[in-house]
């Protein structure tokens, strides 16, 4: 069973101005599709992990994927989901705040929304090179911001991610060019934090 580009749920230009509809165009339909297709082409030689979803592998790496197709199945099943992620956490004129237990729990940890805010894109403005920044559920079930380098997720250590913000540089160069805070800036005004907030209660039940 291959993995498929799951369905946007709006235009590509739905999130302009923040970002602008030929960026999300070339990043769903090329980038994140050839992500889909070398995943699907490295799962195709080891038929007998068919049984395992690309998030187990990931948190199993080296004990479920065979050493040939690690590194694949790293890059583009990670690639693969971190897209996923992205393109499900944005929702044009999206809720400009966590609610509930989430908003809870961010205030009790960051003391309020700005510190918590400034604290993840100072994640994703200090990764150098392509990466992601991101609001994950540790194994504790308690939340961290993280970032990490190229498409590696945050499931290959044991983390959940609950929200990711893309700062490879396919995500915003278009329009931004080399101004990355700029980008970062502009994507709070997108976040889906309805949808933040159930993969948050999700992740800790
Ligand atoms: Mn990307």
């Amino acid at each position: 069973m291959a993995y498929e580009l799951p369905k946007l749920a709006y235009e590509f230009s739905a999130l302009e101005p923040y970002i602008d509809a030929q960026t999300v165009e070339i990043h769903y339909t090329k980038h994140h599709q050839t992500y889909v297709d070398k995943l699907n082409a490295a799962l195709a030689t080891k038929p007998e992990l068919s049984s395992y979803k690309v998030e187990e592998l990931l948190a199993k790496l080296e004990a479920l994927v065979p050493a040939e197709i690690q590194a694949a199945v790293r890059n583009m099943g990670g690639g693969y989901l971190n897209h996923n992620l992205y393109w499900e956490t944005m929702i044009p004129g999206g809720s400009k705040e966590p609610q509930a237990e989430l908003a809870k729990t961010i205030n009790s940890k960051w003391t309020d929304f700005a510190t918590f805010s400034k604290e993840l894109s100072d994640k994703a403005l200090g990764q150098f090179g392509s990466g992601w920044a991101w609001l994950v559920v540790n194994s504790s079930k308690e939340l961290e911001l993280m970032a990490t380098a190229n498409q590696d997720s945050p499931l290959l250590t044991g983390k959940t991610p609950i929200l990711g913000v893309d700062v490879w540089e396919h995500a915003y160069y278009l329009k931004y060019q080399n101004k990355r805070p700029d980008y970062v800036q502009a994507w709070w005004n997108l976040v889906n934090w309805d949808v933040v907030t159930e993969k948050y209660q999700q992740a800790v039940a």
